[in-house]
């Protein structure tokens, strides 16, 4: 038996979000590989082998899973969202990098509706013109270049997406985050908190950069923040945000 392994993003939370390609994989599989939570969301069935892991070994779970399929094993890595955003698809890559053996494998990457998209979708369309996407977690990179990259993501009038914005064990992080955006944009800059995206916790806020306060984010939260151009039409319930795709010269 021939083994091989995709990569796959199970989108935001919804069923209803997984692509019917990422389905097909996890149907055909053997074994399951990925960080607890994710692993968690795939229905258990005979012949599949689920294998939760801690999210601080995203190495050592790559390597597994290339092994597996060495062995013959039909493995999905599972992220949530998209698996080439801040999850495995990297780290995959990384482990085939160092052992030139795993290249020969059948390996696939089946994209996910990422976080940032899923969350834009419900608010409008804040993300309607040119965007960045930012991981705020220092886990795996100096602080002083997330600091550099808010910088020049808000002095070149981007929106942004945050991912990762606030943790227990981080909590300065998007305190100090909010202080660089104070300092490169406008009081009434258009920020958007999305937490839970397409669960049945879900809950979208959007404020003024003025009265953006640190609480209002969590692990669970991927931030929007608009560009310059951003606009909020109010109306009854959850306004609609958008950014114009025309920019005047
Ligand atoms: N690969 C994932 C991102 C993993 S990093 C993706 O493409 O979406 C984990 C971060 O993603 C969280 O801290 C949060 O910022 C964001 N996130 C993931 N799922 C989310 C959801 N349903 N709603 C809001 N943010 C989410």
């Amino acid at each position: 038996m021939t083994g091989w392994v995709v990569i796959a993003g199970l989108g935001p939370g919804a069923e209803a979000l997984v692509t019917p390609e990422v389905s097909d994989a996890l149907a055909q599989a053997t074994d399951i590989v990925g960080y607890i939570p994710y692993v968690r969301r795939v229905t258990p069935r005979p012949g599949l082998t689920l294998h939760e892991s801690d999210n601080r070994v995203e190495l050592d779970r790559a390597r597994h899973a290339l092994e597996m399929a060495q062995g013959g094993k039909s493995v999905v890595v599972v992220s949530s969202g998209d698996p080439g955003v801040f999850a495995m698809a990297a780290a995959v890559f990384e482990a085939v990098e160092a052992e030139p053996a795993f290249a020969a494998l059948d390996i696939r990457v089946l994209p996910g509706i990422t976080a940032m998209l899923a969350a834009a979708a419900r608010a409008g369309a804040p993300l309607g013109h040119d965007f960045c996407a930012i991981n705020l977690s220092d886990n795996l990179k100096p602080w002083a270049l997330i600091e550099k990259r808010l910088r020049l993501a808000a002095e070149g009038d981007f929106a942004m997406g945050f991912y990762n914005p606030r943790s227990a064990s981080r909590p300065e992080g998007f305190v100090r985050t909010l202080a660089v955006l104070h300092e490169t944009c406008e009081p009434e800059r258009v920020v958007i908190f999305a937490r839970a995206v397409s669960t049945a916790e879900e809950a979208i806020r959007v404020v003024a950069l003025k009265d953006a306060t640190p609480d209002m984010a969590d692990m669970r939260t991927v931030v929007l923040v608009g560009s310059s151009r951003t606009r909020v039409i109010p109306r009854d319930g959850a306004p609609f945000v958008y950014t114009p795709r025309f920019t005047p010269a």
